[in-house]
């Protein structure tokens, strides 16, 4: 599923709310990766197991899946986790002597005598006799879940699924009192003599008798069930051990569960029509809520077949993963929806949804029928996503050159829905800002928004649902290719919206953020728990994942990335893989070691500065070294770096006399992760102080540069001259790295404020959307500060003469076009050019006049909103909030509830917030848009310390609420906490966060906002004093 950091629609408010040396050569394949001596995992293992120490190695290898085992009293320290992560290293690369290693019998053969088959088993049991797992986590410092070896043993293997689920949502019954039946077949094969079949369960209760038998068996085997409820296992216990090979089948007659509006499993949606609420339901899986709809091997590796039958009301229709097969009419008006058999597939891409909606329909160049379906007066709002659909679902056929499997692809728009959109195979379900789209209503963001997450999706299509991960701690597989291809779907249908440009800003420099934190993560990440799982559907996964696979079609080419993915995608279809497997796919088409080079981006967190000196005429000197925003900030030691915080860099450059930005990887200076500094000769490297240097143009690296201040200043200087001749984005990156290197303390504040002198002439949106990022940082800090009317009228004074030759009349204006005047509108009316808010106030009042007809063009609707109500009365408020009310399309409403939290009233904000945490039937705001509320009220210099009081004083409430949702409590989080930057909120902030045992999905939410803080702090007294001269020497 799609990030929600852009869950805003308008770009304005989205920048707002964060407001080679030629002696280096590219690390060359040598076949088996075996860089590092075994001596010391082999000693460590003969200490280890001395000590009491137990090693699992397990997951899928190139072409294969296997696991070996050490089973012995365990122990979680770092150095256990640093030879763990070496033993898969090792076995992944086919490396079989740390198994031998072990002395313990191993329950499952080692590489070289491995199973090849699939579905790929690639975890380990739990342990039937008391040994236990060992998980490569270090102790955190905040509260973790207690229970983390909740992965399901692995002896009996499903084949497939019978399931039939009947919903009962209907009157005389009350909503608190829905609910659905079920009942449940499923066909096993005994892998491991056992007598117990483990199943996930949760919420769910059983009643009739369970019967187990073999194939043509007659005898009942089943002999009791049990729970274990922290696991979330469903236990059925057998009379005797199961016969290896041999298949099983075993029936659960009748469970029930709650239809409940939480937004998870299969739950319950309502909506307004012809005045009446209308119930339907609807399902979101992913993660780890299937079992919450039936039981089952709840894992993304356990692929098995589902025959899905939906039972419903006859003015309901009912939709799932595959087309409906046959019809069957029963007692009291229920229809029996029969579905095709799915493909093998992950329980997680399940979906189930009973509804009376409409749908479009269209069919794509190789017969796929593909349907739009929506609320039956929003349907006239699917055309434009049905559109985008058939063709990006088209692209990715020929450009992965994989066949969409299904014969079937639907999109439904839901009104209640936790994330952006989730990628089920054959039904994909949207939040309806995500999917509907109304032209002359909706904005160039809004329609973006969209394309982007139609595309996302129908990258998961294969990257995801046809190769699926073998656990959670590679989501970055789905989420970053996913990521990164939504880009290439929405430019091969919009190429004029130069979407490889705005990658620079949505992602690279964003993700940037987070990830120059000590408590950032890697890419690779151990998870096991369910809250854990939640908490890395974050930027890191999605941002850094998709930045570095870009990275990686640059230095391998586009030819080597797209038929190493081809590759990947056909030699792993309907199975599951591990992230060496598509470094083994990628490797092969190319000279590259790619895992040598890739290891060095996902196994460690943050990234590095590549320092350009330039001390003489025709040769500059590169130093690597990781950037830190905090670079004092105290390393709690949760992950520990393979490779000393040093990585294989794809080092390119230009000159002010070549200005080449349109590099390939043939102009690839490779950095060495071994760190050392690397001399690059080259007589287009004019004198120091005669011509610049520009490191990573078109930033395709994932790396910050630093130069002398001499080529800085040169830098600067060619800006204010002729910026055109630096590429826009090149432009966005000066300003960006320049910012944060002011920030981590490695580059006097003076230069990042001067890489804003030529920002009156600028007109692109890349720069301006990277400017807008930092202004925006500094106003949330200075916000309350004495310094901050000269630095509005900086701001006033940089943005005036864009907005005056721009002006607010953006009808008929091309995409970026808009996207630029949407972001110089807001700044404009942000700090207070008066012509802004009077035309704001007077488009507001025309529409108050005469609310049938809005006056305001999409484009600026998000700026004039916010405006007229900051600068409005309470009748202006209660204006917004009734349109709110009325308003049928979700972009339109999103925008109010977004201006309705630019009110200057403490108590009208204070009411706002009561709403949004509202539960009662009256209720106005629907639970996926309650912590979107409670940030955009976060964002407003008066509201901020209401939502920190609310938050801290409803805590319970939030976490019960929103505290185990994927994005949400995160998003939360971060919302309420980032203004931060005094002493005393650093403390409040560590109190609360000492006073509660149960973080949710919240834990690492909590670290970065105390290392944000810290920072904040150090920022403020490092740079105010120095802003303040230079507003001053600027006449401010
Ligand atoms: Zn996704």
């Amino acid at each position: 599923m799609p990030g929600n950091n852009y869950e805003l629609e308008d770009v304005t408010v989205k920048y707002k709310s964060d407001m080679n040396s030629e002696s280096g050569s590219a690390p060359r394949d040598r076949g088996m990766y075996v860089s590092t001596s075994k001596a010391f995992i082999l000693a460590f293992l003969a200490i280890a197991i001395a000590v009491g120490v137990g090693i699992i190695v397990h997951f899928a290898g190139p072409g294969s899946t296997f696991e070996c085992k050490c089973t012995y009293p365990t122990s979680d320290s770092g150095s256990s986790s640093a030879a763990m992560q070496q033993c898969k290293d090792w076995a992944a690369a086919g490396q079989v002597e740390i198994c031998s290693a072990c002395p313990a019998a191993t329950q499952t053969p080692c590489p070289s005598t491995a199973s090849t088959s699939s579905p790929a088993p690639t975890q380990p049991p739990v342990s039937t006799t008391g040994a236990t797992i060992v998980t490569t986590q270090a102790p955190s410092s905040t509260p973790k879940p207690t229970v983390k070896d909740v992965r399901i043993p692995l002896h009996m293997m499903p084949i497939k699924y019978t399931v039939e689920l009947q919903v009962f949502m209907y009157a005389p019954l009350e909503p608190a009192e829905f609910y659905f039946n079920g009942s449940v077949v499923v066909s096993f094969e005994c892998k491991n003599a056992t007598d117990m079949i483990y199943l996930h369960s949760n919420k769910l209760n059983y009643t009739g008798s369970f019967d187990v038998k073999t194939e043509n068996g007659l005898e009942n085997l089943y002999s009791r069930h049990t729970f274990d409820l922290d696991r979330q296992f469903l236990i059925v216990h057998m009379t005797e051990k199961c016969a290896i090979n041999k298949n099983y089948t075993l029936e659960i007659p009748h469970f029930r569960g709650p239809l409940a509006a939480d937004l998870a499993g299969l739950y319950l949606s309502s909506y307004t029509r012809e005045n009446k609420t209308i119930h339907i339901a609807t399902s979101q899986m992913q993660p780890t809520d299937a079992r919450k709809t039936f039981p089952c091997m709840d894992e993304p590796a356990i692929k098995a077949q589902f025959e899905v039958t939906l039972v419903r009301k006859s003015h309901m229709v009912s939709i799932s993963n595959m087309p409906i097969i046959s019809n069957a009419s029963r007692a009291d008006d229920w229809f029996a929806d029969k579905f095709a058999v799915t493909p093998k597939m992950s329980t997680y891409l399940l979906a189930f949804i009973i509804c009376d909606f409409n749908y479009t329909e269209n069919t794509t160049e190789n017969d796929v029928t593909y349907r739009a379906y929506a609320r039956p007066d929003a349907v006239d709002q699917t055309p434009y996503s049905l559109e985008t659909g058939v063709k990006i679902l088209t692209f990715f056929e020929k450009y992965f050159n994989v066949t969409y499997p299904l014969p079937k692809q639907d999109m439904i728009a839901i009104p209640d829905f936790s994330a952006g959109a989730m990628e089920n195979w054959g039904l994909i379900t949207y939040r309806e800002t995500a999917m509907l789209y109304q032209p002359g209503v909706s904005s160039a963001g809004n329609k973006q928004r969209v394309a982007v997450v139609v595309s996302h999706e129908l990258a998961h299509q294969w990257f995801g649902n046809l190769v699926t991960p073998s656990w959670w701690d590679d989501l970055w597989l789905n989420e970053g290719f996913a990521s990164y291809v939504e880009y290439m779907g929405v430019d091969h249908v919009h190429p004029d919206w130069k979407m490889f440009e705005q990658f620079v800003v949505e992602d690279l420099q964003d993700v940037f953020n987070f990830d120059g934190l000590i408590s950032s993560h890697p890419v690779y990440v151990p998870v096991a728990h369910p809250d854990e799982i939640n908490e890395i559907f974050d930027r890191i996964s999605y941002a850094k994942g998709a930045s570095i696979i870009r990275m990686m079609r640059f230095f391998l080419g586009d030819d080597n990335f797209q038929k190493g993915l081809t590759n990947y995608l056909r030699s792993l279809e309907y199975g599951a893989a591990f992230h060496d497997d598509l470094w083994y796919a990628l490797g092969n088409r190319s000279d590259f070691n790619v895992k040598e080079v890739m290891d060095t981006w996902t196994l460690q967190m943050n990234y590095p500065t590549v320092m350009v000196s330039h001390s003489q005429t025709g040769q500059i000197t590169l130093t690597q070294s990781r950037y830190l925003q905090d670079p004092k900030a105290t390393d709690p030691g949760k992950y520990v770096s393979p490779f000393g915080y040093k990585w294989y860099i794809p080092f390119t450059y230009t000159t002010s006399s070549r200005q080449r930005f349109n590099v390939t990887s043939n102009d690839v200076k490779w950095l060495n992760k071994t760190g050392n500094s690397e001399v690059v000769n080259d007589t287009d490297i004019l004198a120091p102080g005669v011509g610049w240097v520009l490191g990573n143009p078109m930033q395709y690296g994932y790396y910050r540069v630093n130069y002398d201040i001499t080529n800085w200043n040169m830098l600067i200087q060619q800006l204010v001259t002729d910026h055109k001749v630096i590429h826009a984005i090149n432009r966005a990156q000066i300003i960006n790295d320049a910012w944060s290197l002011a920030q981590s303390g490695d580059l006097a504040m003076e230069v990042a404020l001067q890489t804003t002198n030529y920002l009156d002439k600028e007109r692109e949106y890349v720069p301006w959307a990277a400017a807008s990022s930092q202004l925006s940082f500094v106003n949330s800090m200075l916000a309350r500060h004495p310094l901050y009317g000269s630095f509005r009228k900086f701001m006033r004074n940089k943005t005036e003469d864009t907005f005056n030759e721009l002006t607010m009349n953006n009808t008929n204006a091309l995409h970026l076009d808009s996207y630029v005047r949407s972001a110089i509108t807001d700044l404009a009316c942000t700090y207070g050019i008066q012509e802004c808010i009077n035309e704001a106030k007077r488009l507001f009042r025309q529409w108050k006049n005469n609310p049938d007809d809005n006056p305001v063009d999409p484009g600026i609707k998000s700026t004039v909103y916010c405006t007229a109500v900051a600068e409005g009365t309470l009748d202006d408020w209660e204006f917004a909030l009734a349109r709110y009310r009325v308003e049928n399309l979700a972009a339109e409403k999103s925008r109010l509830l977004s201006a309705l939290a630019c009110s200057r009233e403490s108590w009208v904000l204070s009411r706002y917030l009561q709403m949004a945490i509202d539960q009662s039937s009256q209720s106005e705001i629907r639970r996926q848009d309650a912590v979107s509320v409670i940030v955009y009220i976060s964002r407003n210099t008066i509201g901020r310390s209401l939502a920190w009081d609310l938050f801290r004083d409803k805590w319970d409430f939030f976490l019960n609420e929103h505290g185990r949702q994927l994005y949400a409590f995160t998003r939360l989080i971060s919302g309420v906490t980032d203004w931060f930057n005094s002493p005393q909120k650093y403390q409040e902030l560590q109190a609360f966060i000492a006073s509660k045992n149960d973080l949710g999905s919240g834990a690492r939410a909590f670290d970065q906002a105390l290392e944000k803080t810290r920072s904040n702090i150090k920022w403020m007294v490092a740079n105010v004093p120095v802003i303040q001269t230079w507003l001053q020497s600027q006449g401010f």
